[in-house]
């Protein structure tokens, strides 16, 4: 285990060589926080005696996986973070199709793991999320409508709690822990190895199809009437960013997991809600969609995040929606809607925080603007806030942990 400290900035220094600031390390660059204590840890053996260490200096403790959260949370003044970036060994068994995963192990890294073996995890569209913190915040993917949560495919997990005890929880063994642990949104401590469950698809369907701007409307109350009854094996969500023109680009992103013929059909369907001005879809590989998504995501410029739940996407919501779009502040900004349906809103009686017992969509304003060039961060700020509001006023959303902003640090 490597330990690294920033004295200047705790009361209670453990060692007095070496400063670190960590802005610029995580994808929300408005983070811009000063860490007393790093533990790169390589072991669970390495995580035990960190968490050991901070209790004997009276550190408060934040694990970090990937730092990608965009809450700041990772990046807290003044504590002791748990590294767990160099934890990434992987093992597949493809006769039981159960991966066994460390704790800092990248999406990524499980996907190109099991697809060694014709196997597929369920995870989210980022393969540089890790997949601990991705399971832990009630993660989701394209696979979601058949599969459900990237939780509800957890088989067992070890963890280090707080107190540097460590446990095996699963369903049978310490089982109001591990249905805590799979309800998302909460905090035992340290999960040093997931077990997770990994699913043979022989095709797969996917892509994303852009629309004009024009087609907007159309397009979006074609989505709606889909949702209402699309069967479980199709997962789409939908976005505006910006077209090269600087004018908002409207794209719709299904994945499909059934019948390939059947498929064809349902993704030929979605195209022809309008008039796409391009479209990448057809059979993929599951890396393949990672690194079709990836292709779409930077890591650096500063991000302001606020969203609404809505029951569905109604007329009022559409019309809303294409106004916050026309209204965007910065080139850069974007709106997503995102659609959770399908088996999690039947399977799970205890169904997570994020409360998947009913379908619905989450509408997800994403302000995202480059300091160095610009600075009307109060305007990006605001334009993000304004969206949640007109889409439904003064309605609390409940918080989905996965998706929270730079102003919603401490919510977790
Ligand atoms: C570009 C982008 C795309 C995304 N796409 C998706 C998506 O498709 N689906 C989705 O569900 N989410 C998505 N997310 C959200 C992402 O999954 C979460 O931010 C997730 O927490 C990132 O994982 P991480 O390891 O980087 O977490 P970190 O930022 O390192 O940590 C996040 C939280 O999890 C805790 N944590 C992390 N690892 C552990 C561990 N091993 N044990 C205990 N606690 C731990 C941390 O303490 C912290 O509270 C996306 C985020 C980004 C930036």
């Amino acid at each position: 285990m490597t330990i690294i400290t920033h004295p200047a900035k705790t009361e209670r220094a453990i060692a007095t060589e070496l400063q670190l600031r960590m802005q610029g390390e995580f994808s929300n660059g408005a983070q811009d926080n000063w860490l007393a204590v790093i533990a790169r840890c390589k072991t669970r053996r390495d995580v035990q005696s960190a968490l050991r260490t901070a209790r004997a200096h009276g550190l408060s403790v934040i694990i970090r996986g990937g730092g990608q959260d965009a809450t700041g949370c990772t990046v807290t003044p003044g504590q002791l973070v748990v590294d767990l970036s160099a934890m990434r060994k992987i093992d597949v068994n493809p006769d039981t199709r159960v991966a066994i995963v460390s704790g800092g192990a990248t999406v990524r890294d499980v996907v190109i793991a099991a697809a060694a073996h014709g196997l597929v995890p369920v995870t989210g569209i980022c393969g540089s999320d890790r997949m601990a913190g991705v399971k832990l915040d009630d993660g989701y993917g394209p696979l979601l409508g058949r599969y459900g949560r990237v939780a509800d495919n957890v088989l067992e997990a070890e963890i280090v709690l707080k107190g540097g005890q460590h446990v095996i929880v699963n369903a049978g063994r310490n089982r109001d822990l591990f249905r805590a642990l799979c309800a998302g949104g909460m905090d035992p401590g340290v999960v040093t190895s997931l077990h997770v469950r990994l699913r043979a698809l022989p095709s797969l369907l996917a892509g994303m199809i852009f629309y004009p701007w024009s087609d907007a409307e159309l397009v979006l109350h074609g989505y709606s009437a889909l949702a209402a009854l699309a069967p479980d094996y199709l997962t789409v969500s939908a976005g505006i960013v910006s077209a090269v023109d600087g004018n908002p680009l409207l794209f719709i992103a299904p994945t499909w997991c059934g019948e390939l013929e059947e498929g064809e059909h349902v993704l030929a369907a979605l195209q022809a809600f309008g008039n796409p001005v391009g479209a990448i879809v057809g059979p993929m590989s599951y890396p393949g969609l990672l690194a079709m998504h990836d292709r779409y995501i930077a890591t650096g410029p500063r991000c302001s995040k606020h969203r609404r739940r809505l029951p569905a996407l109604t007329d009022r919501a559409i019309s809303a929606i294409i106004v916050a779009a026309n209204a965007r502040t910065s080139p850069l900004s974007a709106i997503v809607l995102h659609h959770f349906r399908g088996a999690p809103t039947r399977a799970h009686a205890e169904a997570g925080a994020f409360g998947m017992q009913e379908g619905h969509f989450l509408i997800e304003a994403i302000a995202v603007w480059d300091p160095a060039a610009d600075d009307k961060e109060a305007g990006h700020q605001l334009w993000a806030q304004n969206l949640p509001e007109a889409l439904a006023p003064a309605v609390p959303t409940r918080n989905y942990t996965n998706l929270l902003g730079l102003g919603d640090r401490g919510v977790r």
